[in-house]
């Protein structure tokens, strides 16, 4: 048997990124994520995995965003029971990242059960926290640059991608062979995060294509946020923004507290809204192997990098419910990023009727989440089965994204000594994935195609 890759997820769509790698010997799964977004794509995490779960060697992950890890804990019980190899910075991420998901599945099945708004009787949780913690006890955190063997002649290196905290790019050796797996790129020259570092070579490449068909704007990123805050100010409204706990909510942070200090916004009172928020912070400040240089500088200063002037943490429930009595101006960070769940609901459902909010939302917002309709300008939102009419001004800045826009993806690919025998164009929705492969062609002349989902592909 000639070894194979099969795209398993994040083929044709973003979400649920999971490839089998099979060789003769082994079995490794690269990344292991849930589909999110729309009710088909969420369906799929329903449906058995194509291959014995307990037959696998390992599992790589990336990085700890759910749409890489979150199937873990359905893996591990479906009798998934070997090592999940990742970083240091991932490992650290995952103990709090996929129990939070857990905890989400168990609210929505206990909601559907009472308000009897599923189909099944008893509604029961994709995981449970128990699971979440059986898959934690797997994973097995090895450190950054460091090969290390994973199967029968599979090994695997980590190398920085600079999208969020810990989030690698994956070279994965396959006897002679090396794939490459680009995971989720970052950017270039932004706060908090290092550059993706470059790679010298792949026979067969998988590449994240997010924004493949996007250029970021130009603008100075924190622009909008300034201009955001400003008309709290004027509006002595609230700033609420929708923020992932981990990577979106520590940059926004930072950059409220450079702007602060640089005059150019007044000193409001910041309430970071999400327990899961508050841990990843404490996880970034403890990271310092991690930082870019100029996060190190401003931690040699003696300063607390992710710490506005009036910064207040919104730990317990009860913290996040006072909040429904705090007027404006005041700037309000809560989850989920892309307001498909999470305390932030109940600020929406509260905050959008009111023609004084500002909603910020920062990066890619998914087809099908509320973050969407916002975003597209939705004239009203359904939340907790209520119709929320949007009166709020909506704002969004694509420049808060944690992925690499079209020309920085191709910067990080002419990196690369030689073309690739294959680029496989993974992790976008169809029109950007195209819009990759094309310009891959255009510009690099490499052979190029779009991953097509449950394809499987020799890699020799
Ligand atoms: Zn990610």
């Amino acid at each position: 048997m000639t070894p194979s890759l099969t795209f398993l997820g994040a083929a044709g769509t973003v979400t649920g990124s999971r490839f089998l790698l099979d060789t003769r010997r082994s079995r490794v799964l690269l990344e292991c994520g849930l589909f999110q977004g729309l009710k088909e794509l969420r369906l799929r995490n329903w449906a058995p995995p194509p291959f014995d779960p307990a037959s696998l060697s390992a599992v790589l992950l990336s990085h700890a965003h759910i749409d890489h890890s979150g199937y873990l804990p359905r893996l591990a019980k479906a009798g998934f029971t070997g090592p999940i190899y990742c970083t240091n910075g991932t490992a650290d991420l995952l103990r709090i990242m996929l129990p939070d998901a857990a905890h989400l599945q168990e609210e929505e099945a206990d909601y559907a059960n009472r308000h009897g708004t599923s189909t099944h009787t008893p509604a029961l949780p994709l995981f449970t926290v128990d699971d979440a913690e059986k898959a934690l006890g797997l994973v097995r955190p090895v450190k950054v640059n460091r090969p290390v063997g994973v199967g029968r002649q599979v090994s695997t290196r980590f190398i920085r991608s600079g999208h969020i905290l810990g989030a690698a790019i994956m070279e994965v050796g396959v006897g002679d062979l090396k794939v490459v797996h680009s995971g989720d790129l970052g950017r270039y020259n932004v706060p908090i995060m290092p550059d993706p570092e470059p790679v010298a070579e792949a026979d067969i490449l998988l590449v994240e294509s997010t924004y493949g068909n996007r250029l970021h704007p130009r603008e100075d990123p924190a622009a909008v946020l300034v201009t955001a805050v400003n008309r709290a100010v004027d509006q002595k409204g609230w700033l609420l923004i929708p923020a992932f706990a981990v990577g979106r909510s520590q940059e926004v942070l930072y950059t409220l507290r450079e702007l602060e200090e640089a005059g150019r916004i007044p000193s409001l009172a910041v309430y970071l809204d999400s327990p899961m928020a508050i841990e990843a912070t404490a996880i970034y400040a403890q990271h310092p192997e991690e930082e870019d240089p100029d996060l190190a500088k401003v931690v040699s200063a003696g300063k607390r990098p992710f710490v506005p002037r009036r910064f207040h943490l919104a730990r317990s429930v009860q913290d996040s419910k006072a909040l429904n009595d705090v007027d404006g101006p005041v700037i309000v960070i809560s989850g989920s990023g892309m307001a498909t769940g999470g305390r932030v609901l109940h600020h929406l459902s509260h905050r959008l009727p009111d023609p004084r909010t500002t909603v910020l939302f920062g990066g890619y917002q998914a087809a099908g989440t509320r973050g969407r309709l916002l975003r597209d300008g939705a004239k009203g939102v359904r939340i907790f089965g209520a119709d929320i009419p949007v009166r709020a001004s909506i704002r969004v800045s694509d420049a808060y994204s944690a992925h690499a826009d079209q020309g920085e993806i191709l910067r990080w690919l002419k990196g690369f000594n030689r073309p690739p025998r294959m680029t496989y164009i993974v992790h976008g929705e169809p029109e950007a994935a195209q819009a990759l492969k094309e310009k891959i062609g255009q510009d690099l002349g490499w052979p190029a195609t779009v991953a097509e989902a449950g394809a499987s592909v020799p890699l020799q």
